[in-house]
């Protein structure tokens, strides 16, 4: 299988990517971003917990996004393989992601990080923001608490898959087919 961790902040272009990813090498697309949009728009009991803390930047419990990556390992299981999107974010989700992989005899290939400066992020998020429909984009205090969450609790999620090897960053700035280019030659190299 091919297990990729596609990192880096919001905005850096991690969901354009993983769309030319999934078409390539057939993976499937696991969005923990997108599930809980999913949980909001089916007004279920989580995604409605969920929405007051993404409205307001912050991560939402790791608990919440393990189980729903769990299910999803679960249901997919003649996957060639899996790209994880805005999952993990924290190192107990990155603890928790490789226990779940090798309960399955499976494992993280790598980690793919997308490199963009602050100032860059927040023009690009407002920008989505219009069209979107995200309510987290459309705010530049809400875009600022994201990155700081990130900053402090994600980029640390790096350094982990770093001691295992398994961490590549690639400058996220330059055409949709550029970066892909460059991603595509870090997984020939797996
Ligand atoms: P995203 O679509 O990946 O930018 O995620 C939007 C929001 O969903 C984030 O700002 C968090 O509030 C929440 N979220 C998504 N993925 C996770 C995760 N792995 N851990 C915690 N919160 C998450």
């Amino acid at each position: 299988m091919l297990n990729l961790v596609l990192f880096g902040p919001p905005g850096a272009g991690k969901g354009t990517q993983s769309q030319k990813l999934i078409e390539k090498y057939g993976l499937i697309h696991l969005s923990t971003g997108d599930l809980l949009r999913g949980e909001i728009a089916q007004g279920t009991t989580l995604g409605l917990e969920a929405k007051k803390l993404m409205d307001d930047g912050k991560l939402v419990p790791d608990e919440v996004v393990i189980g729903m990556i769990s299910n999803k390992l679960d249901a997919n299981k003649e996957a060639k393989g899996f790209i994880f999107d805005g999952f993990p974010r924290t190192v107990a989700q990155a603890e928790a992601l490789d226990q779940l992989l090798t309960s399955k005899s499976e494992s993280i290939s790598g980690m793919i990080a997308l490199e963009v400066s602050d100032g860059e992020l927040e023009t690009r998020l407002l920008l989505r923001g219009k069209d979107s429909g995200r309510p987290d984009d459309a705010n530049p205090e809400v875009i600022r608490k994201r990155i700081v969450e990130y900053n402090t609790k994600t980029a640390p999620v790096a350094d982990f898959y770093k001691k295992q090897n398994k961490f590549t960053s690639i400058n996220g700035i330059g055409t949709i087919d550029e970066i892909f280019g460059a991603i595509v030659n870090v997984i020939a190299a797996y």
